[in-house]
């Protein structure tokens, strides 16, 4: 099969950020590469935006650094390269003062799509927006893409979308959440709702429960200073695992559009209960002689931020009353990996009698480190000696199923990026979204920090503290074994 990869329009994309780590690593390796697929045309336009006193050539210097550093193999296609370079320009404007506004005004084509991606801290969010309004690039022809973490509770949240709103359509906004721009993810739908075969066992008769796995083997590192006031629950829990929880738990919408999508998605977070204080653990690694812990990354020595969270949600609806949905997410794990899994019910009688032991379908959704999708199917063991179960995987790990050309697939930003040109908002969180997820999340943190809860100590390379484990073997269940 060859990959059909369809051109968009030439476009102005400006990066405010354009010099940060994001755009480094990300952003303009990832437009690098849609350009060596041939779905950005020469014409494109790509100006970085950062008050670094920088010209073009500086810039194209700069981002040249960054393809080498973060471009994969298409790095190797010098032509390419050079024409990719040429695209770019740069301007020094400061989101907070007058300086390069004009100039931007005066790079930007009236007549195009014209991008603005704001790579930078949310409290320059209403700033940037602002003035770009002033110097009039807020007409109908823009778009913004703006990065997470989209506040820290609802009130700043609701902050953040109000200074948007004053200069931006919601049809214009693009809030980014990554996740939602993985393969795997977009899958989770088309399997799904395109198939017969799943939709009707969704749901709490058949499904005995559901887990959502998010472990990192690295630790905070240099982000410490960020990540302390924030923490899992914030990082993680509140946007990019709400957003597969959404997906995995929403009813099907009627039509694959953008709000049709994501009215489906906020009546999840809407309908799931509060979280009950026996139902969450909260966890921080420990040094383990060679790496410090989370303490000592930190400045705050005494600090509380969890930097694992685990716990146990309900979501009160007809569909999956009954049926648990266990979280976990942290850092220093043992393994870095991230998967659903969908655990259904026991046959309602075993006619294999009890010397063929307990056997469960699961349906594994895997989204690193490889994107793929495993059934659990329970099978007679080959051989003679009577009927013995045993359990095997369909694995539908794309590389294998698709050939690795078709695995190949655009990276989620590049994706988004995309996206974002082509006027799609389905993988990007709506506003109302985001707040109805901080609604949720707000009286979570507000009851640790009044009761005073201090994250139980786990050893880096665990599988996070024991009570996590417990919040599972409590109700007879346990995790799956975190593995890549
Ligand atoms: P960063 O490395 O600190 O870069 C910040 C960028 O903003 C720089 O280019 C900086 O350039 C520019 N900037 C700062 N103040 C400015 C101002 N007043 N006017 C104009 N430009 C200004 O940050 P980052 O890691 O790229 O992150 C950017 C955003 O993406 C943040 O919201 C972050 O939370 C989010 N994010 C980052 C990652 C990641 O992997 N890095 C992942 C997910 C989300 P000058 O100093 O030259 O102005």
């Amino acid at each position: 099969m060859v990959s059909r990869v369809i051109p968009v329009e030439p476009f102005d994309l400006v990066i405010f950020g354009g010099t940060g780590d994001l755009a480094r690593r990300k952003i303009l390796p990832g437009l690098f590469r849609r350009f060596v697929a041939g779905q950005i045309e020469p014409e494109a336009r790509i100006i970085g935006a950062a008050r670094s006193e920088l010209d073009d050539a500086g810039y194209r210097a700069f981002v040249g650094e960054a393809i080498a550093d973060f471009g994969g193999n298409e790095t190797r296609q010098k032509k390419k390269l050079k024409s990719f370079l040429d695209m770019l320009g740069y301007v020094t404007v400061d989101a907070k003062g007058d300086t390069g506004w004009e100039e931007l005004a005066e790079r930007v084509t009236d007549d195009r799509i014209r991008a603005f991606y704001f790579s930078v801290g949310p409290g320059l969010f209403g700033d940037l927006a602002k003035r770009l309004h002033k110097h009039g690039m807020a007409d109908a022809q823009s778009r913004i893409v703006v990065e997470k973490p989209f506040g820290r509770d609802l009130e700043s949240a609701r902050d953040l979308n109000r200074g948007l709103a004053q200069h931006f359509d919601e049809s214009q906004i693009y809030r980014i959440d990554h996740y939602l721009g993985k393969e795997t993810v977009q899958n989770l739908m088309a399997v799904r709702f395109g198939n017969m075969l799943f939709e009707p066992l969704w749901n709490s008769q058949y499904v005995d429960h559901i887990q959502i796995t998010v472990a990192e083997t690295v630790g905070v590192g240099d982000r410490g200073g960020y990540y302390d006031k924030s923490g899992a629950m914030r990082d993680m829990v509140q946007n990019h695992m709400m957003q597969l929880l959404c997906l995995i738990a929403m009813e099907p919408p009627a039509k694959f559009d953008p709000d049709a999508v994501r009215d489906e998605k906020l009546k999840v977070i809407r309908a799931l209960d509060p979280v009950e204080k026996d139902d969450l653990v909260r966890g921080q690694y420990e040094g383990d002689g060679t790496q410090p812990g989370y303490r000592n990354q930190v400045e705050n020595r005494d600090s509380t931020t969890e930097s694992f969270v685990a716990l146990k949600l309900h979501i009160s609806n007809w569909r999956w009353a009954g049926t648990p949905f266990y979280l976990r997410t942290g850092k220093r794990l043992r393994e870095r990996a991230s998967e659903i899994a969908v655990v259904f019910k026991d046959t309602p009688h075993s006619i294999f009698g009890p010397e063929a032991g307990n056997h469960r379908n699961i349906l594994t959704i895997k989204l690193q480190p490889n994107e793929g999708i495993e059934l659990g199917v329970t099978i007679k063991e080959p051989g003679p000696g009577g009927m013995r179960l045993v359990d095997v995987p369909l694995d539908m790990t794309f590389a294998e199923a698709l050939g690795p050309e078709e695995a190949d697939f655009p990276d989620a930003y590049e994706r988004l990026i995309m996206d974002v040109i082509r006027g799609n908002q389905t993988l990007f969180m709506r506003g109302d979204e985001v707040e109805a997820a901080w609604a949720w999340t707000d009286p979570i943190i507000a009851g640790w920090q009044d009761r005073g809860d201090v994250p139980l100590a786990y050893t880096s390379g665990s599988s996070g503290p024991d009570d996590a484990l417990m919040l599972m073997h409590r109700d007879g269940r346990r995790w799956r074994e975190i593995k890549a």
